[in-house]
């Protein structure tokens, strides 16, 4: 299989960017090997600068649920493409937005759109201090939930891929208000508010951990989380970026009951377009300049096109049909993919959550990042890469959830499998 144009342009791009590439998972560097430069997408497949098409289960990270190129969006965006970019004003796009998430999202009351994932918990975290005159918050070993300073200890996703889950340039200042805890484990989370009586501001989590793989909540597990933070007056951060609208159309806290005090958003309310957003608590969000006292802001913050991709997203997602049918793709994909495993041999077992997924070479059952640690990186990385050259884009990290979208019909699943039969066989060798 010919690479020749994605080597020369990763050759050209590293001159330029560093690492090559604008967000680093995207290097390969945890697989090896070049990384695929893309040059378009359709419906659930992404084709690369030499030609070749593959089925994709990245979805630029989440966000592409309706697959790639959906008419709708497409028409939504063309509409506002022709009246104009960016205002730096208040349009009725935005309040629609608003609307819709608060109507949707669990304890949702007033939102506040941004750029990104990372603006969205970076945000956050500072309105729960604010509001809460405290400094500590509390997160999980191995959850990721973007780049700012006082969220990349033990981080997940790239972070733990490259093995530095807490980044050099974090001032051990800003650190040591991080306090980690262990992914459903409730009586870890208790030590730390007993340990620090009236200092914790906030609690983040990830309802489903995403990226250290695909890690589900225990059950009672978020129910917990939700009672200490309530004892201990701290504001309880369900950091939905990857699972909003993603696990059911009310989200993560909707599918498991339990309703928080703030909720992140991102990816899949942007439709493609960079998106995040931060709601909950009306007398929480009311601390947030211009209401109240805690600034944050953004000069292309509820940006009318990324309003016009996300709102033409989130009204089609409008449908439990739909979240039905991805959920049994989604079954029909890894049992499939287990029993080509079993076939070969392989230690192999996967965890599902709707529409995410997780793929793990050893056995269960995953609990959370000592479970995921222990599976075989090489395995997966052979896996990775046999599967890639039979046509099937997966994560290139074996600490990412993957994601089935509205366009992976009967044939890609049973391609996928099928391809799947033949990169386990060489996962023995
Ligand atoms: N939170 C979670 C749960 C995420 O998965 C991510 C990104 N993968 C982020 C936050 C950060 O979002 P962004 O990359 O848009 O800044």
């Amino acid at each position: 299989m010919t690479t020749t144009r994605s080597e020369a342009l990763f050759d050209y791009a590293q001159q330029y960017i560093p690492g090559g590439v604008n967000s680093p998972v995207r290097a390969f560097k945890s697989v090896g090997g070049t990384p695929r430069f893309i040059a378009g997408a359709l419906g659930a497949r992404i084709i690369d600068v030499d030609g070749k098409s593959y089925i994709d289960y990245v979805g630029s990270w989440g966000p592409m649920i309706l697959g790639h190129q959906d008419t709708d969006v497409f028409i939504a965006m063309q509409k506002q493409l022709g009246i104009g970019l960016s205002y730096g004003a208040p349009t009725e796009l935005e309040i629609e937005m608003a609307e819709l998430l608060c109507n949707r999202v669990p304890g949702m009351e007033q939102v506040r759109m941004c750029n990104s994932g990372t603006e969205a918990t970076m945000s956050a975290i500072r309105l729960a201090r604010g509001f809460t005159g405290r400094d500590k918050l509390i997160k999980f070993e191995g959850c990721y939930h973007g780049h700012a300073d006082a969220l990349l200890v033990k981080a997940g996703s790239g972070a733990l891929t490259f093995g530095v889950p807490t980044s050099p340039g974090v001032p051990a200042d800003v650190a040591r208000h991080t306090l980690t805890a262990t992914y459903n484990d409730l009586a870890s989370v208790a030590q730390l508010f007993n340990a620090n009586r009236d200092g914790v501001a906030c609690l983040i989590v990830e309802p489903v951990a995403g990226n250290m793989n695909c890690v589900p909540p225990a059950p009672g597990f978020l129910q917990g989380l939700r009672d200490l933070c309530t004892q201990h007056g701290a504001v309880l951060i369900f950091d939905e970026v990857m699972t909003g609208f993603r696990v059911g159309i009310r989200g993560a806290s909707g599918l498991y009951d339990v309703t928080p005090d703030l909720t992140t958003l991102g990816k899949i309310i942007g439709g493609g377009m960079p998106v995040g957003a931060f709601g909950g608590r009306k007398d929480i969000m009311q601390k947030l300049s211009p209401a109240g006292p805690v600034y944050q802001a953004g000069t292309l913050s509820g940006n009318p096109l990324a309003m016009a991709a996300g709102l033409a997203t989130l009204r089609k997602l409008d449908n439990v049909m739909l979240y039905a049918q991805l959920e049994a793709s989604t079954t029909q994909l890894l049992d499939g993919l287990k029993a080509a495993a079993k076939d070969a041999g392989v230690a192999f077992t996967t965890t599902q959550v709707g529409s995410m997924f997780g793929l793990y070479f050893g056995e269960g059952p995953i609990r959370g990042l000592a479970d995921v640690m222990k599976c075989d990186a090489n395995r997966f990385k052979v896996f990775f890469h046999a599967m890639l050259d039979r046509g099937v884009y997966l994560a290139p990290s074996a600490f990412e959830a993957g994601f089935v979208g509205a366009k992976h019909g009967e044939a890609e699943i049973t391609a996928t499998i099928n391809a799947a039969r033949e990169a386990f066989a060489l996962c023995k060798a």
